[in-house]
């Protein structure tokens, strides 16, 4: 097979950001990046398409325009990792040799794990902003709706943007409450996670919304089948000894999350199936050439865009360094961003690191995070989604990787 200095699996958020940091750094670089789909596609605009904010279009780009200059696009998926061979083996039977491999390759929609769900979605009214073609559904289902039954479902962790269940929840509401149908819509949310949000400090604000709006929160409560002819959700609550059959009008489900096979299998992986990486170095535990970022890394914090924008610049530096022979010098620190639409022009942003702590961008007096403001909807309808596309060129705002602390 063909041999490259670096080899990246996956051409999303971490992927290109990662790959396009290191180019910046060292230009020579023989750099490949391995993304079967021809699109990419800005993922947190989804809750914007499902709110009727933007188009679909805008979140979608060509691959092609965005794979940083310098680097080679395999367009294929690679099927297995072979660690010890520093090998990866590729759809059509071909393999790519590398000096440092960075694995970026998401988390895997498991659709299918919910029964039913599958041939129920886009028709009759069940929908989820977690697919580019159905993100405009919701909208649709939400101009549709002026009296029924409304339910929105949150699967167990790990899931990526652990706050995207409840924002199309709340920009629903938004919507129906400026129409004056709110009050004839019967609004449930049945979320697995045993409180409303993972960090304590941002439920108050999140808290007086649902109660605001009227939804009839279920915590603890696992949507486990879909019967999309008779528009019949059903729900285990309290552990799985209650059984709940709900009728809906609409439903919008989060589908529960896995690891990609391939990596599960890979001898890569940690017990929960993602990549045993150090949670500073984004290095795998082991194997020392080895690095992950984005979604697929086993790290504790928020699986988000945000996250991978802080972890790209951690990982290029000290890949450089594993290819200089040397051990990694920069820490990632853990930081995500969760930015909460609880309505139409306010978001919560909900920023923090590892182990929940508090991390956010700006001072207090200018964005408090932990109160719906103004300002964080603006960042995120028209900062965030520039940020984002200058993020997969390399460009590193606002990002300064720390030193190890030695
Ligand atoms: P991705 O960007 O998903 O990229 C993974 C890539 O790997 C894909 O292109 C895929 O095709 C490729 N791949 C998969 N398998 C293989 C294989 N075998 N071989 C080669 N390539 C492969 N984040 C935020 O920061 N803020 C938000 O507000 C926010 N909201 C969200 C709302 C929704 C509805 C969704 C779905 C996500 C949201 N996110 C948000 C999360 C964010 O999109 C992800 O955390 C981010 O995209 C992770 O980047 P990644 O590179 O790990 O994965």
């Amino acid at each position: 097979g063909r041999r490259f200095d670096v080899v990246v699996i996956g051409g999303g958020a971490g992927g290109l950001s990662a790959a396009a940091g290191l180019l910046r750094r060292r230009p020579g670089l023989s750099v490949a990046i391995v993304e079967p789909s021809s699109d990419h596609f800005y993922q947190p605009g989804w809750t914007l398409v499902g709110g009727g904010v933007f188009t679909a279009k805008q979140t979608c780009r060509a691959e092609a325009r965005l794979i940083p200059g310098g680097a080679e696009w395999i367009r294929t998926r690679v099927e297995r990792i072979l660690p010890d061979e520093n090998r990866v083996v590729v759809a059509d039977g071909g393999a790519l040799s590398y000096s440092v491999l960075i694995v970026a390759a998401g988390i895997v929609l498991n659709w299918g794990g919910i029964p039913g769900l599958e041939e129920a979605l886009g028709r009759n009214g069940v929908t989820s902003n977690y697919r580019y073609d159905l993100a405009p559904y919701t909208w649709q289902l939400v101009q549709g709706l002026s009296r029924g039954t409304a339910l929105f479902t949150q699967p167990p962790m790990p899931i990526k943007c652990a706050g995207a269940p409840q924002k199309a929840l709340y920009l629903s509401c938004d919507e129906w409450r400026r129409r004056g149908v709110l009050d004839s819509i019967s609004v449930g949310f049945d979320t697995c996670t045993p409180a409303l949000f993972g960090v304590p400090a941002f439920v108050p604000a999140l808290m007086n919304y649902i109660r605001d709006y009227g939804v009839d929160l279920h915590l603890g409560s696992r949507l486990v089948a879909v019967d999309g002819a008779r528009r019949v959700a059903t729900f285990e609550r309290e552990g799985g000894a209650v059984k709940v059959e709900r009728e809906y009008d609409m439903l919008h489900v989060v589908p529960p999350q896995v690891a990609p096979a391939f990596v599960r299998d890979s001898g890569i992986a940690d017990d929960s199936g993602f990549v045993a990486v150090n949670p500073a170095t984004l290095q795998h535990n082991t194997y020392k050439n080895i690095y992950a970022l984005g979604d697929i890394a086993g790290t504790g914090n928020a699986k988000t865009a945000a996250a991978a924008r802080k972890q790209a610049p951690v990982v290029a530096l000290n890949v450089l360094a594993t290819l200089a022979g040397k051990n990694p010098v920069y820490a990632y620190d853990g930081y995500g961003g969760c930015p909460l639409t609880v309505e139409r022009g306010k978001i919560v942003l909900a920023e923090f690191g590892y182990g929940g702590k508090l991390m956010p961008t700006l001072p207090k007096w200018i964005l408090d995070g932990t109160k719906p403001t103004r300002l964080a909807w603006f960042l995120k309808k028209d900062v965030m989604p520039r940020l984002y596309w200058e993020m997969l060129k390399g460009h590193e705002f606002m990002v300064k990787p720390e030193k190890l602390a030695s």
